[in-house]
């Protein structure tokens, strides 16, 4: 029987204009879903074959019909799955790509954790209680909300002044490592089994990163900075060569306890959000089921893919090929959730 003409489809946010990019290089067309106002991008960089409007993204599976005739493929961002929540996006019924079993694994904070344990990666140490902080900790609130509210406690004391305003919300104490934080993309084929590191980035975020700007002598002087931690974009990282093998095995690891935890396990593209330590140790404090927005610098490639494939080759546009490999081989069941 002759394969239906897939389009590939999102929501207009995150990675969009790089999954769209990709599908077109590829030869799909591409559907982008906007909240009004939000499609202007999709149009300036002709991301978008068709954009459908809706008021909230929540509505989202009420146009699932309409795209399930549009023989759509749904390629899941970390907007995607934030605006919608895991069970939602586990009630599709529109054609995924991706394991949607594991969302519930990266969405709560604990079992994200002994997903991690399990696959033998450091973690950073979590208080049950305040009154058990003996370092410094940074508190975290439930939910992608990229870092806003969170903040720094040495000690009890500092930790109940500083949760006041935020007392109904749900948070963990994690202790805080001093390094450098670093995520590193991955791509994992359940068609190969091979697994890809696309590229690095480090985040920069209001105002964590700009504090350093200001001298503490001029810190003090200020009435009260907290730090916090809004993500406004990525830089793109090439990290240390011979950090390379322990960031390739890590990643096997995560994939490798993933079939036991939510068969057949992760596949496509996923990022661990790390912190390098002087000593060199590599702490993983979060992983990312799903394509990162610190794949964003490389709608090109990265300096990893370009060793690997010699022609520009972003995540977006790997997702793409992988979609393009399955629909050759009659294998779509291995690359849909
Ligand atoms: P997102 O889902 O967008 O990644 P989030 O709300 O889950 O965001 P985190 O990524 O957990 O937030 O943390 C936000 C930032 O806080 C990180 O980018 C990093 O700079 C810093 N951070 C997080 N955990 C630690 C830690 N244990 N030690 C030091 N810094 C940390």
């Amino acid at each position: 029987m002759a394969q239906p003409k897939y389009k590939i489809a999102t929501i207009g946010s995150h990675s969009g204009l790089q999954i769209f990019k990709g599908a077109h290089d590829e030869g799909f067309q591409t559907i982008a879903v906007c909240k009004k106002g939000s499609e202007k991008p999709y149009k300036m960089f002709n991301s978008a074959d068709e954009i459908i409007i809706v008021d909230s993204y929540a509505n989202f599976p009420k146009i699932q019909d309409l795209l399930i005739k549009k023989n759509a493929i749904i390629v899941p961002h970390g907007s995607f799955v934030t605006y919608m929540g895991y069970q939602e996006v586990e009630k599709l019924k529109v054609l995924y790509y991706g394991n949607k079993k594991i969302l519930k694994w990266e969405s709560d904070r604990y079992l994200e954790r002994q997903w991690l344990k399990n696959a033998g990666l450091k973690v950073p140490l979590l208080f049950d209680r305040p009154k058990d902080i003996d370092r410094l900790v940074i508190v975290k609130f439930m939910g992608a909300e990229g870092g806003k509210g969170y903040f720094l406690a040495k000690d009890e004391k500092d930790f109940n002044k500083k949760i006041k305003p935020y007392k109904l919300r749900k948070y963990i104490i994690q202790e805080y490592i001093i390094g450098v934080p670093l995520f590193i993309h991955y791509f994992y084929s359940s068609l190969t089994n091979e697994i890809e590191i696309m590229g690095c980035d480090i985040r920069y975020e209001s105002n964590v990163d700009s504090l350093g700007r200001i001298s503490a002598r001029d810190q003090v002087a200020l009435p009260k900075i907290d730090p916090s931690y809004v993500i406004v974009g990525n830089i793109p990282v090439v990290v240390r060569e011979s950090f390379l093998p322990r960031l390739i095995e890590m990643g096997e690891n995560v994939v490798k306890t993933s079939k036991k935890l939510a068969p057949p396990g992760l596949f496509g593209p996923f990022c661990l959000e790390t912190i390098l330590t002087p000593e060199e140790e590599i702490f993983v404090f979060e992983i990312s089921a799903r394509i990162v927005a610190g794949t964003n610098p490389f709608i090109e490639g990265s300096p990893y893919t370009w060793l690997k494939y010699n022609i520009p080759m972003s995540t977006g546009r790997r997702i793409a090929i992988e979609i393009k490999n399955a629909i050759k081989m009659n294998q779509m069941k291995k690359v849909l959730g």
